[in-house]
């Protein structure tokens, strides 16, 4: 069949969960990519380079630029991190669909040229929950914390922005949506548009 894969986004203030969506959506759907990012940040305990990111020097991420390689990039707390381009493109064409886990300034950039990606922001149902989270989640100290809280304010106003909102409250909840809008996302008209115009050619 020809037909294009979908460009799914996942963004949302620092523990509003996130990376916990993602691990299940990921379990349960296996057709879909995950694209891993390039940083220039130093991998913490438990990383590994090609899984969890591709760990480079920032000059070596500042050639990739350079070379046009990166289809978004951002500098977040003082370190590059983007998303290897051929890759995602390569993905897409072959119909399969693909999934990012990128910060805001990256996901705006995403939507400028490419305006059939979806964007799905990942809410918190208050933000006493998701200051709870943060502290609970115990990989930051209380002065990133505050920090982290503050950004979100702003994360969060851009949610209006976005194609869907899913709140994150009841964890299986929020995966059933986010697999339900990548299960949308794959019959919309503009997917189709090859297949149409074959169809019309017989
Ligand atoms: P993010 O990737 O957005 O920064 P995480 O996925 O790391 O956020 O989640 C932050 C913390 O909140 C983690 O400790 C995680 O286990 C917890 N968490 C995520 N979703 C839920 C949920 N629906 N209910 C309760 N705790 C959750
Ligand atoms: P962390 O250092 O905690 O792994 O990630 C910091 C932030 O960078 C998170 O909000 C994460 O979603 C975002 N991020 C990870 N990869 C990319 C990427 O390829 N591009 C952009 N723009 N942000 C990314």
């Amino acid at each position: 069949m020809n037909r294009k894969g979908s460009l799914i986004v996942l963004i949302g203030p620092s523990g509003s969960g996130k990376g916990t969506v993602l691990k299940q959506v990921l379990q349960e759907d296996e057709k879909i990519f995950l694209s891993v990012s390039a940083t220039t940040r130093k991998p913490r305990e438990g990383e590994e380079d090609g899984v969890h990111y591709f760990f480079i020097k920032k000059e070596e991420f500042e050639t990739l630029i350079a070379s046009d390689s990166m289809l978004e990039y951002a500098c977040y707390c003082d370190n590059y991190y983007g998303t290897p381009k051929a890759t995602v493109l390569n993905r897409l064409e072959n119909g399969q669909n693909v999934i990012l886990e990128i910060e805001m300034q990256g996901a705006k950039q995403i939507k400028e040229m490419y305006e059939e990606a979806i964007l799905v922001f990942i809410v918190p149902p208050n933000l006493s929950i998701l200051k709870s989270r943060l502290t609970g989640r115990g990989t930051e100290d209380e002065a990133t914390i505050e920090k982290r809280l503050k950004t979100a304010l702003d994360e969060i106003k851009y949610s209006k922005e976005c194609d869907y909102v899913v709140i994150n409250n009841e964890l299986e909840q929020a995966v059933k949506e986010v697999r339900a809008i990548i299960e949308a996302s794959s019959c919309r008209s503009s997917v189709y548009h090859h297949f149409i115009d074959d169809l019309l050619q017989q």
